[in-house]
């Protein structure tokens, strides 16, 4: 009998002994097999042919091989090893997200419907020489190597990169390209272009893709029978056996960063790690590159690809800054004086608006007038956000998903009627946009109205087809769209994500207005940007003013250099919740006791978390920070093993944290 190690998607840190004979054929490393494992059966992946570590008698046998599927390549072994040393996630949650819908490996069939073609090669549109000049530079690298393709929005930078895949379709043929996008940037907008320049779809993977189309996708990457896969994060643990690049698009994205679940990882830096391993190129695209990004470029290990204009003749928008403290509000009204003037102006000459506002629903807050009662979820430490409907208002908790009616009277004090709003959320500030303009037609781009990319490719082809005056949005208006008679952007509020603890709030809140202005005049009609905000002079401010990227970008890293923060430092969280708080608080006590000495190393908290009490649990933070030469992970596995984890703490260990809830 021969035996092999085998890794199965279950949360254990360890490799499984497995004997087999030759009448189930070669079994090699990279091979997925059949395995009895607990009461019942897993698919797991071979990842060497060691002798047993157990007691023979302890050993069950492999059940069988899918001899036809290719085996995995060692760099793709390497890289779900190292992701699991990094995130400190057992390998087996890792394997769980590398492994396809289950039913792949019973199902033989091919659909019809999702063969992939090879992309037919258009020569159509002529690149201007900076764009050629990007994309030859990147056609060139044929190792491992980091390239920041660096344009504001509009710059063609989708482009080079079409050309890029292009070229190397052309020179390699069967060879395949990962594209990552953020998962919202995946609307039928982008798959649009790429069928216009290409012929055919991509393979496309993502959250909401149906488990057919992932199934015959996962099939089809890994026998090398599609040549271009878009996708949201996850995609990066698609079984490529011929990857020869990847294409980061808008890399400073924060929902790159996995928050949620058994694996927190950071999918641009994992993607850079993958490439690493497949000796391969890979692009990060974006107009305002992450600080992390941005200083390797600086320190000589990312190279830095810069398309400096717009295509065409389109210019950036003008950018105005609204002084608050000087331009004041009515009371509940939400839209200045200039702005209100632009947006009558803008909608006189027929063209479209965008109001940027990043909060949901009708109003944060909901309190009574009578005795200050406010509404706040009975599960987690988070005011109730209102919602309107047709003729009343939910409460709805944005973190646990709690929802309820807005009652008629005071549940503390039983006043009827005595309920005020507290701010303005998108629906409350259409409100005021409707007793504005009353033949305005809105369009509203947040969660709770677009809940499908079909649903966005609705709405973006309403606004396409100037069905539309203004639209309403949240954040996911920042996403790469393209509206050709978008020409004013209001944004409401631009202190909002300044608030809080954040060491990245600035440049957050600067990523993402850059990217909303950056929607403004993106053709031949030039574009107007007016920002209300409190803090008229905050660098975040002047730099959208001046759109002077590289001059913020140099503050802030001043800021982090001195204070020893990510890039210059390393960090990593650790997350305690229960739901007993007095057994939490003395494990965080005992934790706290058996920190280990460490030079240069410095573990803050325990703190209660900015989200208390989440979903019933109670929560605890530690922050560990350290210098860039030492990484955290063997400190932090010293420490918990020193007094371990008890079942009835859950304890979440997010290297390189990018929320602080
Ligand atoms: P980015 O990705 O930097 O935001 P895009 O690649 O989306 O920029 O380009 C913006 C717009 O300009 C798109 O409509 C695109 O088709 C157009 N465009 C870019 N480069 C060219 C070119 N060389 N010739 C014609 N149109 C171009
Ligand atoms: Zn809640």
């Amino acid at each position: 009998m021969k035996c092999v190690q085998v890794v199965v998607p279950r949360p254990f840190d360890k490799f499984f002994d497995y004997f087999y004979d030759d009448s189930l054929g070669s079994i090699e490393i990279g091979h997925f097999v059949r395995v009895p494992f607990g009461s019942g059966s897993a698919i797991g992946i071979v990842v060497s042919k060691n002798e047993p570590s157990l007691d023979a008698s302890k050993i069950k046998s492999i059940e069988s091989v899918f001899h036809d599927f290719p085996k995995l390549k060692n760099s793709y072994l390497n890289f779900i090893k190292w992701i699991s040393s990094y995130t400190m996630a057992p390998i087996g949650e890792v394997v769980r997200a590398a492994l396809p819908p289950k039913d792949v490996f019973l199902n033989k069939k091919t659909r019809k419907k999702f063969v992939f073609e090879t992309p037919l090669l258009h020569d159509e549109l002529k690149l201007s020489d900076q764009q050629k000049a990007s994309s030859q530079a990147l056609s060139q690298e044929k190792n491992f190597s980091v390239n920041i393709l660096d344009g504001v929005t509009g710059s063609g930078k989708t482009e080079v990169y079409f050309d890029f895949i292009d070229q190397l379709i052309k020179r390699e043929k069967a060879c395949q390209i990962l594209v990552l996008l953020p998962e919202i940037a995946l609307s039928s907008q982008w798959l649009e272009r790429f069928k216009n320049r290409f012929g055919v779809a991509p393979g496309v993977w993502h959250s909401h893709v149906g488990a057919a189309e992932k199934r015959e996708t996962w099939k089809a990457v890994i026998q090398g029978n599609v040549n271009v896969v878009v996708g949201a994060r996850s995609s990066l643990f698609l079984p490529f056996n011929n990857l020869k690049a990847i294409i980061v698009d808008e890399e400073h994205e924060h929902s790159f960063k996995q928050e949620d679940g058994g694996l927190l990882y950071h999918a641009r830096d994992m993607a850079v790690v993958r490439a690493r391993e497949e000796n391969i190129p890979i692009v990060l695209a974006s107009a305002t590159p992450s600080v992390e990004s941005y200083t390797n470029y600086k320190e000589g290990k990312y190279t830095l690809l810069h398309l400096p204009s717009r295509h065409k003749e389109a210019q950036l928008p003008d950018v105005k800054i609204i002084n608050l403290e000087e331009e004041k509000l009515a009371s509940q009204t939400w839209i200045s004086t200039p702005l209100k003037a632009a947006l009558k102006l803008n909608i006189e000459a027929g063209d479209q608006s965008l109001l940027f506002l990043n909060r949901r629903g009708y109003a944060p807050l909901i309190l009574c007038r009578t005795c200050g009662y406010r509404f706040e979820c009975p599960s987690c430490s988070a005011w109730l956000v209102a919602h309107s409907h047709k003729n009343k208002m939910s409460l709805q908790c944005h973190h646990c998903g709690h929802k309820g009616w807005l009652p008629e009277a005071c549940p503390s004090c039983e006043e009827e009627d005595s309920f005020a709003a507290c701010g303005p959320g998108v629906e409350r500030l259409a409100e005021e946009v409707s007793s504005l303009f009353p033949d305005a037609r809105l369009g509203f781009m947040t969660s709770d109205h677009i809940k499908t990319t079909d649903d966005l490719g609705v709405l973006i082809e309403k606004i396409e087809a100037r069905e539309i005056d203004i639209i309403i949005g949240t954040q996911m208006v920042a996403k790469g769209h393209h509206f050709p008679h978008l020409t004013l952007v209001g944004v409401v509020d631009a202190d909002l994500g300044l608030m809080g603890g954040d060491f990245r709030a600035g440049e957050k809140t600067y990523q993402m207005l850059h990217q909303v202005a950056g929607r403004a005049g993106r053709e031949e009609k030039s574009g107007e940007v007016y920002i209300q905000t409190h803090q008229a002079n905050h660098p975040v401010m002047q730099a959208l003013k001046n759109w002077d990227r590289d001059a913020f970008m140099e503050s802030e890293r001043d800021i982090r250099r001195q204070g020893l923060l990510p890039p210059f430092g390393r960090m990593a969280a650790l997350i305690l919740s229960s739901t007993n708080e007095g057994f939490l608080d003395q494990y965080c006590h005992a934790l706290s006791r058996a920190v280990p000495r460490e030079d240069g190393l410095k573990v803050l908290g325990p703190a209660p978390a900015p989200m208390r009490l989440l979903r019933q649990h109670h929560r605890r933070r530690f922050l560990v920070m350290g210098p860039r030469e030492k990484l955290l992970q063997p400190f932090l596995r010293n420490w918990i093993a020193k007094i371990g984890c008890p079942s009835r703490i859950k304890m979440k260990i997010d290297i390189d944290p990018y929320g602080f809830m």
